[in-house]
């Protein structure tokens, strides 16, 4: 069997456009890695040669796949207007059988040298569809179903184009950090970047005993279903009982959400230098929640050398949820746990903290050698 893929954005690309396509044919590779198919680059598309056998891994991994605009199972024929037109004929049937009474054609015709132009091609496949299919009409503006022709180094034809996930390749903007906790926005947050193509790694925070074990198996489930679209991730868990209970016993607790967001940006920051991740990825969103208010997102990231992306800032719950339930991370962040703040909950938080005031009480709490201790005993799994 062969797939055509489409490659999303490389127009863009002018001489850099290799690079891309190289890095979405390894991402392929990675992504079905046992089993055996073959992969053909040419201009504008991609060819998967593969076995029936392996057909819904293959398609589970084009729907993963960042980077390709659409994707479809397609004939391959000789280059000859019988075998074309024979072909659309089929794919006429297979559809009038599926219950579907209109449809035009698309035509592209990359090899000039063959005799007939798209245009052509278009009235040429319409007609012999028309002729054999009885009860099949053409539809331009709102057909059933298209069935799109492409005159290549050989000819494709096909009808059932899906959509893809777009973007770019992961793994050609760099490497960056996700804050990621067992909620709805954070693995969102790490999706949207890998769609720029930034290659994603990990680290939640627990409380353990005050977080449960469940909690943190939910947290690895949804790096997993992340890890699917950006070729695995490493997740670090790091142990925070012991700082957050400095913030609960030392600071003010209207302060505490904001003390604690500074120290898990401190600690992550030092994970990503040391693993080479660019900067840090979180799943805030302006005034979703009290500590989230632009004077607060300041305090938070007051401390940070890398820059701190959050590309949910200006979305609103409901868009994130729609997006959560298109990458199937919603489902797995809905199901309850407490996350590492039940440990505080102040009635009255801060809303407008003044950075240099949170500076000095993040200084007081002396939280070093903890995040050290931390970061020592911290769980890498592959996800
Ligand atoms: P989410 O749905 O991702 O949990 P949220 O709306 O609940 O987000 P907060 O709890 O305020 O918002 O968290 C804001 C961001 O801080 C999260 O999106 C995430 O990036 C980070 N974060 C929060 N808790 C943790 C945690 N336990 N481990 C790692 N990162 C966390
Ligand atoms: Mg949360």
């Amino acid at each position: 069997m062969i797939w055509l893929l489409k490659p999303a954005e490389l127009s863009l690309k002018g001489g850099n456009r290799k690079l891309f396509e190289l890095a979405l044919k390894r991402n392929l590779q990675t992504a079905l890695a046992g089993c055996n198919v073959q992969i053909t680059m040419r201009t504008g598309r991609i060819f998967l040669h593969g076995t029936e056998m392996e057909q819904a891994v293959i398609e589970d991994a084009l729907r993963r796949l960042i980077g390709i605009s659409g994707w479809a199972q397609t004939r391959s024929l000789p280059k000859t207007i019988e075998e074309v037109l024979a072909a659309c004929v089929d794919e006429g049937k297979k559809l009038h059988a599926q219950g579907i009474t209109s449809f035009k054609i698309e035509a592209r015709r990359t090899d000039k040298s063959f005799p007939h132009d798209s245009y052509a091609l278009r009235c040429m496949g319409g007609q012999a569809v028309l002729d054999a299919v009885p009860g099949m009409i053409v539809n331009i503006h709102n057909p059933g179903a298209v069935i799109r022709i492409e005159i290549r180094e050989k000819a494709y034809i096909y009808s059932d184009a899906q959509k893809g996930l777009g973007g770019l390749p992961v793994g050609t903007a760099g490497r960056g950090l996700l804050l990621l906790s067992g909620g709805i926005d954070s693995p969102v947050a790490g999706f949207l970047m890998a769609s720029r193509g930034m290659g994603i790694d990990a680290v939640h925070f627990h409380a353990y005993p005050y977080t449960s074990e469940e909690a943190k198996q939910k947290t690895i489930r949804l790096a997993q279903i992340l890890g699917s679209y950006c070729m695995g991730i490493r997740l670090y868990i790091v142990g925070f009982t012991k700082v957050q209970m400095r913030i609960k016993e030392s600071a003010p607790l209207p302060w505490s959400t904001i003390l604690l967001r500074m120290a898990m940006m401190d600690c992550a920051e030092k994970i990503a230098r040391k693993i080479k991740c660019k900067c840090i990825i979180t799943g805030e969103s302006l005034s979703q929640v009290a500590s989230q208010t632009i004077e607060n997102l300041t305090c938070t990231q007051n401390r940070m050398i890398l820059p701190v992306l959050r590309p949910l800032i200006g979305m609103d719950k409901d868009s994130i949820i729609k997006k959560a339930e298109q990458i199937d991370t919603y489902k797995t962040s809905i199901e309850p746990f407490e996350d590492c703040c039940v440990l505080f909950n102040p009635p009255h938080p801060i809303l407008h903290g003044d950075p240099s005031e949170a500076n000095r009480l993040y200084e007081a709490l002396e939280l070093e050698q903890l995040i050290e201790e931390a970061l020592r005993d911290c769980e890498i799994i592959k996800c």
